[in-house]
């Protein structure tokens, strides 16, 4: 099986354009975020539950149907209220705890073990999948990322203010980058691309130009 890691701070365009590469390539999309996610909002449902000895409560479940990723919760479908802005943060609070990265460890490497996977996140090249046939940095500016973010989140009628997602993408940068377990940091042998001011369709295909080369699929 092949994989590709694809890491970087949150709003880099990380998702979109990972998910055009696999449909072009029919590799399985895997958002790892969205799974943290999921164990995020359980945090934020279950304050009297704490992590990490909550887990075991905790049955995050998995689904693909037409290649879009499913996620639930204790059998409950979550794949849209967990893009609520309040679990971003949840999320990012959850994933610092190392009880919870290694308890969503072997499900994320289940995944490549069986497909080939494009997979996304904070440490899929470093930790998750270090053999990686190849790795990614996608990163740009804060602002950039911010006013993507924004125009995301604004598209899914979530009420929210561009200098509340920017403070919200500095804090997560800093707390994703400065904490003890798994920091987001580039892989040594991964290429970093930085997608400011970029259209979706330039980024793509300088992703799929490494891909390509990397894979010997020309
Ligand atoms: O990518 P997304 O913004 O959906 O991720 C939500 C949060 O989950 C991130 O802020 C990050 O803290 C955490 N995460 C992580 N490791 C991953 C994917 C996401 O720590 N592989």
């Amino acid at each position: 099986m092949r994989s590709i890691a694809i890491d970087g701070p949150s709003g880099a365009g990380k998702s979109t354009i990972s998910r055009r590469l696999a449909r072009d390539l029919g590799f399985l999309y895997v958002d790892t975020g969205a799974i943290y996610r999921v164990v995020g909002l359980f945090a934020l449902e279950n304050p009297e539950v704490p992590l990490p000895e909550g887990l075991d409560k905790i049955n995050v479940g998995l689904t693909y149907s037409d290649g879009v990723q499913h996620m639930s919760l204790n059998g409950r479908d979550v794949t849209s209220e967990i893009r609520a802005h309040k679990v971003s943060k949840a999320a990012s609070d959850a994933s610092a705890i190392p009880e919870v990265r290694r308890y969503l460890l072997d499900r994320q490497r289940g995944l490549a073990r069986d497909h080939d996977v494009i997979m996304d996140g904070r440490d899929i090249g470093t930790v998750v999948l270090p053999d990686a046939d190849v790795k990614i940095f996608l990163t740009a500016k804060p602002e950039d990322r911010a006013r993507r973010r924004y125009e995301e989140l604004r598209s899914r009628g979530q009420d929210v203010e561009y200098e509340t997602v920017l403070a919200d993408i500095r804090q997560r940068d800093f707390n994703d980058s400065n904490r003890e377990a798994a920091p987001l940091i580039p892989a040594h042998d991964a290429i970093t691309v930085d997608t400011t001011g970029n259209t979706w369709e330039k980024s793509v295909g300088v992703l799929r130009k490494i891909i390509v080369g990397r894979l010997g699929l020309e």
